[in-house]
């Protein structure tokens, strides 16, 4: 029930309409009986739309595609991880200043890959190929290095991906010299065997058992033929739902400071792929 103290959230994108954020966040305030409730905008003009919500009392909102690099220009604050990562998904506005709102950026996508991943094994001295060299890799791959893990880098554009690697200050390996490596984890962030391309697998099915774990950040489908075929090799899989729902888990306990419902945003996010027949 929205009344008079309800608290604002929200995510801003464009298009936000594909948005699973809302489902999962408002699934976590109806759970733990928090007045909140997370809205999807797409401002036609950025910087008056931030304005717009530290002026409208939002508590906290997800940033989306094409402004993670963008909105950093508006910010008060930056976490010194989403400095690193040159992008920001997460916005706190601080009101508890009577003279003015503070609004800090951070990054959660690099806390959701690693926590996604710390669930089957430890990432402190374990040697990970990421593959790909986009927004979605340059994140995973600050936060493996984060905690510790030694990233290898593989994408197609070779130019790209030298590029990443030398700002993350790890190896390059180009795709036609990966039988040669010996890993702990595959991770994928590139786009390759999302809906309505579920076929494209992006590496080699036969250089999969190398891998005790491989997670795909891709989450529709669910089980992607590159998961499958992981699976079908021995090895332990992480789905890319796991991701999204921990950097979401990340960002509720950012806004609200009280541990996030996993379960119940994890289930919340399955309704919506399920919803959506992905
Ligand atoms: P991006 O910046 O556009 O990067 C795309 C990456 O995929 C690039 O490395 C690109 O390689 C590679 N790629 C695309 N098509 C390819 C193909 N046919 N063969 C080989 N490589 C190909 O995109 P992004 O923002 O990083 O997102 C990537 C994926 O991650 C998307 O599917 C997105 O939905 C997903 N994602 C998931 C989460 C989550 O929470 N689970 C979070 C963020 C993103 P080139 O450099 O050669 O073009």
């Amino acid at each position: 029930m929205i009344d008079g103290q309800t608290k604002l959230f929200g995510i801003i994108g464009k298009p936000v309409t594909h948005s699973m954020s809302p489902a999962m966040h408002n699934g976590a305030f109806a759970h733990l009986g928090i007045n909140g409730v997370y809205v999807p905008m797409e401002p036609g003009n950025l910087e008056q739309g931030f304005y717009g919500l530290q002026a409208l009392g939002f508590i906290g909102v997800s940033v989306t595609v094409p402004f993670k690099v963008e909105i950093m220009a508006y910010l008060d604050r930056i976490d010194p991880v989403a400095q690193k990562i040159g992008a920001v998904n997460t916005l706190h506005f601080d009101r508890s200043h009577p003279e003015k709102v503070i609004c800090t950026g951070y990054n959660t996508d690099w806390m959701g890959s690693n926590q996604a991943l710390a669930d089957e094994m430890t990432l402190q001295g374990s040697r990970v190929l990421v593959l790909g060299a986009g927004g979605a890799a340059r994140a995973v791959g600050f936060g493996l290095i984060e905690a510790g893990a030694e990233v290898i880098i593989t994408n197609r554009t070779v130019s790209k991906g030298e590029d990443l690697a030398n700002q993350l200050g790890c190896a390059f390996l180009p795709v036609e010299e990966l039988a040669t490596l010996e890993a702990d984890a595959l991770v994928n962030t590139t786009s390759v065997g999302m809906h309505p391309n579920e076929h494209g697998i992006p590496i080699q099915e036969n250089l999969l058992e190398k891998f005790a774990v491989v997670m795909d950040i891709v989450y529709a489908p669910l089980q992607t033929r590159l998961l499958r075929e992981a699976a079908a090799r021995g090895c332990r899989t992480v789905d890319g739902l796991k991701m999204l729902q921990y950097q979401g888990a990340a960002q509720f306990t950012l806004w609200t400071d009280v541990p996030a419902p996993n379960a119940t945003m994890r289930e919340a996010l399955l309704g919506e792929l399920q919803a959506r027949s992905l």
